[in-house]
């Protein structure tokens, strides 16, 4: 796949309001759907997940509303205290947890979301899967990895993703569905292309493979408002969108209770 030139990233995030919003979404979802379309693949292959952190939930409904019914939270607090105005509504949706989950949140999280695309150790699948035998769930869960090797990001290096896999194989109630990765924050756009096709290499691999608990590991979740069209030339099958979409958001305060349980 060529590396250059590279189409533009997103438009700089500005406060968005809410008549607006329908437009931002229509827009950003033409772009996905070209970008697949770029890449040789159906205009529809490439899900769009809006990152609504920090976001109110009259905001997220609207976009639920327009038809964006997918989200991902990223702070357990965040998802937990949605969750009663977002179910009121009565409108279908469903919320992914992107975000790093502290082992001893796992029960908290667990009731409201769907998927969670951040696992990254044998301990908290372990947790997972504990959590899902006493309410007797099956859950869809993507592996995060650090594609980037930058040290402040969640994940594993993607050598270690197959002790994970396998351990993953032996805990009935959680299914990999796939891989989710944040990009090299960089503008140097062949880099983060690099990471991406990486990740896209290392799912192709596993699955001609078949390797132990990758045999439903098709989805890349890779990809937010700088570069999804990047990802989805790389192979991302599901892109995370919030700026672009929702505005810039104001700085993030850590969540409390610091313990990792
Ligand atoms: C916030 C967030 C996004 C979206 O980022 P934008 O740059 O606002 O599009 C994507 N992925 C994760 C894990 C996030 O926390």
């Amino acid at each position: 796949m060529s590396l250059a030139p590279e189409q533009s990233s997103a438009p700089a995030a500005t406060a968005a309001p809410l008549t607006d919003l329908r437009e931002r979404l229509r827009n950003i979802d033409l772009r996905v759907r070209e970008a697949a379309v770029a890449a040789g693949r159906p205009a529809g292959d490439v899900r769009l997940l809006l990152a609504t952190k920090t976001i109110a939930p009259p905001v997220i409904l609207e976009a639920i509303t327009a038809g964006f019914a997918l989200i991902g939270e990223n702070r357990v607090q965040e998802v937990v205290g949605k969750a009663d105005e977002l179910t009121a509504a009565n409108l279908p949706y469903e919320c992914h947890f992107i975000g790093h989950l502290q082992r001893n949140k796992v029960n908290q999280v667990l009731p409201h979301v769907t998927c969670i695309q951040t696992v990254d150790s044998i301990d908290l699948a372990e947790r997972l899967q504990a959590w899902l035998d006493s309410s007797a769930r099956d859950l869809d869960v993507l592996v995060q990895v650090n594609v980037s090797g930058e040290t402040s990001k969640s994940g594993l290096a993607l050598a270690e993703v197959p002790v994970l896999l396998d351990a993953i194989a032996g805990l009935p109630r959680l299914r990999v569905t796939g891989y989710m990765t944040i990009g090299l924050n960089s503008p140097d756009v062949a880099a983060v292309r690099a990471g991406y096709r990486s990740l896209t290499a290392f799912r192709d691999d596993a699955l001609a493979r078949g390797i132990a608990g990758a045999e439903h590991a098709t989805e890349l979740s890779m990809g937010m408002s700088g570069d999804f069209p990047d990802a989805i030339a790389e192979g991302a099958t599901m892109v995370r969108v919030g700026s672009a979409v929702f505005g810039s958001r104001p700085p993030i305060v850590p969540e409390t209770g610091t313990s990792t349980g």
